[in-house]
C-alpha cells in the first residue's frame, strides 16, 4: 500500500507499535469499511497492527443495538436485566482479549466499549474509546452508565466537537473525522462504461435518471423518508427512478424488519423503485453512486457518513439532511444541498435530476473537499497523534 511523506513521518516515532483496533463487525458499515483500509496502511507504516471483532453470543447485538440507539438520542433505555447481560457478556468478552499483546488497543463504539472495564491483567495497555455515532444529544441514563464503563479509557475520539459524551474525560480527546481510501474497490476511479456495464443485470432504466441512497437499513437513516421524497420529486420528473442499496451488519438486528417494510411498499407500487439488498459488492455501489444524477443521504442522525464522502468522491452531488456529519462534507448549494424536510429533499433531487450539468459541477465541487479533508492518510495521521500522546503518559 502506497503512503505519503507526511505519513510515513508522522509514523517514524511509532514503528514496532504494537496497536489493535476492536469492533462490533467485521462486516457492514463504516467501520469495517475504515479498518479494512486504515490496518493495512498502518502496517506498511510499521505499526504492528491488527483488527479483532468481538464474537459475543447471540442477543448481545439486540442490547448493544439499544445503547448505540439511545446514545444517538432514542428515548428507550435499558432495563436492569439489559444492563446486567451487557456486563455478563463484557466480562466474557474481556477475558478474551489479550490486553498484554498491545501497547494501544482502540475500542470501536458501544458494543465492546466495556471490556477494559471488566479486564482482570495488569498490564499497562493503554486504551481509546473511538466513538462513531452521534451521541450530542443521548439518553441521559444510557450516557451516565456508559461513562461508567469509559473510566478505564486513556484515550477518546469523536467525529465532531458537538459528539463528546459529558461525563467522558480521558486525558486524552481528539476530534477526527473518518475517511475513505481512494485506493479501495469502493472508491478506485470508475468510468461510465465500466458502471453501465455492471449496472447491466438490474431492473434499471439507465436512459432514464435515477438517485440512490446507499445504506444499511436502518431507523437512522429514514428510508421511508427517502420513498416519500422520490415521490414527491416525480410530480416535477415523472420519469425519475429511486435505488436503495442496503446490507445489514452484523451487530444490527433491526435491519431485516425495515427491509421487509420496504419490499411491502415495493409490492404496493412502484415504477421505478429498485431495492438492492444485500448483494452489492464495492464496484456494484460505486457504479451506482457514478451514475446516480445525484446520492440521497436523509439521515435521521449520521455520525458521520462515509456514503456522502464516497458518493462525493465519484463527483455525484448529496441531497442530505443537515444532521451530524453530513453538512461537515456536504456545503449547501455547492456540492450538494443540505435539507431539513421530505419536500424540500423533494425540490432539492427534483432540480438535480432536471439539470444534469449543474449535478455534474457540484459533484466535481465535492470530490475537491474529499481529496483536501477526507482521505485515508489525514485519519492515519490524526490517529497516530492520539495513538502518540496516549503512550507518552507510560
Ligand atoms: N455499504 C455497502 N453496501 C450497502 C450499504 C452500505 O457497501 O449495501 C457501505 C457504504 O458504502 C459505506 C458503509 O457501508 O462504506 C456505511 O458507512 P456510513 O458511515 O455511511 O454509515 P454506517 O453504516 O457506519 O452508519
Amino acid at each position: 500500500m502506497e503512503t505519503d511523506k507526511k505519513t510515513r513521518e508522522a509514523a517514524t516515532s511509532l514503528k514496532g507499535t504494537r496497536v489493535l483496533h476492536l469492533n462490533a463487525t467485521a462486516n457492514g458499515g463504516g467501520v469495517a469499511e475504515i479498518l479494512r483500509s486504515e490496518v493495512p496502511m498502518l502496517q506498511a507504516l510499521g505499526i504492528k497492527a491488527d483488527w479483532q471483532v468481538i464474537k459475543p453470543p447471540a442477543g448481545f447485538f439486540e442490547v448493544t443495538k439499544k445503547v448505540h440507539n439511545a446514545l444517538q438520542g432514542d428515548h428507550t433505555g435499558l432495563t436492569p436485566t439489559e444492563w446486567k447481560y451487557y456486563e455478563d457478556v463484557s466480562k466474557e468478552l474481556a477475558e478474551r482479549v489479550t490486553p498484554g499483546d498491545w501497547d494501544v488497543i482502540m475500542v470501536h463504539d458501544p458494543q465492546p466499549a466495556a471490556i477494559p472495564y471488566f479486564r482482570t491483567d495488569a498490564s499497562d495497555t493503554k486504551w481509546i474509546w473511538r466513538c462513531h455515532v452521534d451521541s450530542s444529544s443521548p439518553h441521559d441514563g444510557v450516557r451516565k452508565r456508559m461513562t461508567k464503563y469509559l473510566l478505564p479509557y486513556s484515550g477518546g475520539i469523536f467525529s465532531l466537537d458537538s459528539y463528546r459524551l459529558p461525563g467522558f474525560q480521558p486525558e486524552h480527546l481528539a476530534i477526527i473525522p473518518p475517511a475513505i481510501d481512494a485506493e479501495s474497490p469502493k472508491n478506485r476511479p470508475m468510468d461510465e462504461d465500466e458502471a453501465q456495464e455492471l449496472l447491466r443485470a438490474y431492473k434499471l432504466d439507465l436512459s432514464r435518471p435515477f438517485v440512490v441512497q446507499v445504506s444499511r437499513f436502518d431507523q437512522w437513516k429514514d428510508p421511508l423518508g427517502v420513498l416519500e421524497a422520490w415521490r414527491l420529486a416525480k410530480q416535477t420528473v415523472p420519469e425519475l427512478q429511486l435505488v436503495l442499496v442496503g446490507d445489514s451488519a452484523d451487530d444490527d438486528p433491526q435491519a431485516p424488519m425495515i427491509l421487509k417494510e420496504l419490499r411491502s411498499v415495493q409490492e404496493a407500487q412502484d415504477d421505478g423503485l429498485l431495492i438492492v439488498a444485500d448483494e452489492a459488492d464495492d464496484r456494484t455501489v460505486k457504479a451506482f453512486q457514478t451514475l446516480a444524477v445525484a446520492a440521497v443521504q436523509k439521515s435521521l442522525r449520521e455520525g458521520f457518513g462515509l456514503t456522502v464522502t464516497e458518493a462525493l468522491w465519484a463527483g455525484t452531488p448529496v441531497v442530505g439532511s443537515n444532521v451530524g456529519g453530513i453538512p461537515l462534507q456536504v456545503r449547501d448549494g455547492e456540492d450538494g444541498y443540505l435539507v431539513e424536510t421530505i419536500p424540500e429533499a423533494a425540490d432539492r433531487i427534483a432540480e438535480l435530476a432536471g439539470d444534469p450539468a449543474l449535478a455534474k459541477r457540484m459533484g466535481a465541487a465535492g470530490r475537491r473537499i474529499v481529496e483536501e479533508k477526507f482521505l485515508m492518510p489525514r485519519l492515519v495521521r490524526d490517529d497516530l497523534r492520539i495513538i502518540k500522546a496516549v503512550l507518552e503518559d507510560a
